[in-house]
């Protein structure tokens, strides 16, 4: 196919040679191009992005503003060092008071409510050891925020919330929740008031480091020169470059229609967090279950999983909502990018490229920051 050129006007001031080009206008993206901003006022910033609006994981979560449920950072012991774990949570506490500061709580409905993890008639085993383990987070919760009793049972809830086949419930206090599409677009107001151009339905086939810039091919055969480039599209960021140590990760999610007199009021996690649901507009968004089918849902390729999706009704109708009509609105996917490390991937290649991906499933805790550490990467 003949390569359809930029036209003069386009190469020369329309599109130019940006200073920066962030690929992947998610979380960090937005955020990565506001911290560049901030440091550089005259900048010329592009964020390219493939689709209409952002569309991977930050546009499609479940809107908690989480850092962890009980049984998540007990799972995250056994597997890495409790300075790594105190670490971790303490970067996604210190997150989440970024994004509480850049985008204001207001425009995006912050609501610190806690959150719940229920433990049900099958998984008496896992309560108690979370229950033998509580003192013991509560101390390392304090040590990462600061916060006292972090952890706490509230059986009483269990009928207040009228949860079905539930034994146990322990509440995380310093949780929260938030409306996902007002975050974004408020990131977004924010990027284009700050004279960031976003250009959507355009993607990166193809990335080639020069000794003075970065040529970025898009899929059309444009190419763009820039000057440095971050690429902040986690869970598809292999497409780019194969060589990262980053999976990814669909996650389904559902909502109801609303429903009269809905009892549950929060946000609630379930089996070490990949369950999770919460009230929103009377009904209930409900999402996870990837850990039934890991190897499948190992995709980057939106979409359902028959298995899942009869787990989620399952969860729905025995635990959420035991003897209430519903119907279900509509069901969603949403990609995540993981690891063998629960820990981002923030890396120079180069002097030119910064990578920064990899969020685990935390990105509305740590996305923020990373888009920070990002710019600190490329600026060093
Ligand atoms: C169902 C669900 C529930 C979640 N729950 C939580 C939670 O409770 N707490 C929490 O902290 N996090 C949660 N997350 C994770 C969080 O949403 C993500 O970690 C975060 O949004 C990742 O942000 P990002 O900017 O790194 O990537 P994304 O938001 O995925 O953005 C990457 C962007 O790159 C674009 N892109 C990809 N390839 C290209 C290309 N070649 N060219 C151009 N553009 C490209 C994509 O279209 C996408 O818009 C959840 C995610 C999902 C899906």
């Amino acid at each position: 196919m003949p390569q359809p050129n930029l036209s003069y006007w386009e190469q020369t001031s329309f599109i130019g040679r940006p200073d920066l080009l962030i690929i992947g206008s998610g979380i960090v993206g937005l955020t990565a191009a506001l911290e560049y901003r901030r440091r550089f006022p005259t900048a010329k910033i592009l964020v390219v992005e493939r689709s209409p609006i952002a569309a991977g994981g930050s546009t499609r979560n479940a809107g908690f503003a989480c850092f962890g449920s009980i049984s998540e950072i007990l799972a995250d012991l056994e597997n890495h060092e409790e300075q790594v774990v105190i670490d971790l949570i303490k970067s996604r506490w210190e997150g989440l008071a970024r994004l509480r500061a850049l985008v204001g709580d207001e425009n995006m409905n912050y609501q610190g409510v806690g959150n719940y993890e229920v433990f049900r008639d099958q998984d008496t085993h896992l309560y108690q050891e979370c229950r033998a383990a509580m003192s013991h987070l509560n101390e390392l919760m304090e040590s990462a925020t600061g916060q006292k009793d972090v952890f706490k049972e509230t059986p009483l809830d269990i009928e207040r919330f009228n949860l079905g086949q539930t034994q146990h419930l322990i509440w995380n206090k310093a949780e929260g929740m938030i409306n996902t599409g007002k975050m974004m677009q408020t990131l977004v107001d924010l990027t284009l008031k700050a004279d960031i151009r976003i250009m959507n339905g355009v993607t990166v086939e193809k990335l080639s480091i020069q000794l003075n810039q970065v040529s970025v091919l898009l899929n059309n055969n444009w190419e763009i020169n820039a000057d440095r480039v971050i690429v902040a599209t986690n869970g598809f960021a292999r497409q780019l470059l194969p060589e990262l140590s980053i999976r990814p990760a669909r996650n389904l999610v559902l909502i109801t229609n609303p429903i009269d007199g809905l009892k549950i009021n929060g946000a609630f996690h379930g089996e070490g967090g990949y369950f999770y649901f919460r009230n929103i507009d009377n009904r209930i968004l409900l999402g996870g279950g990837r850990h039934l089918d890991l190897k499948k849902e190992e995709t980057s390729e939106f979409g359902e999983n028959q298995l899942i999706k009869k787990a989620l009704v399952g969860l729905l109708e025995s635990t959420i909502l035991p003897g209430i009509p519903y119907t279900i609105d509509r069901w969603w996917s949403g990609i995540l990018g993981v690891g063998e490390q629960k820990k981002p991937i923030i890396a120079r290649q180069q002097d030119r490229l910064v990578v920064a991906v990899r969020m685990g499933g935390m990105g509305v805790a740590i996305g923020s920051s990373v888009g920070v550490m990002a710019i600190d990467e490329l600026t060093l």
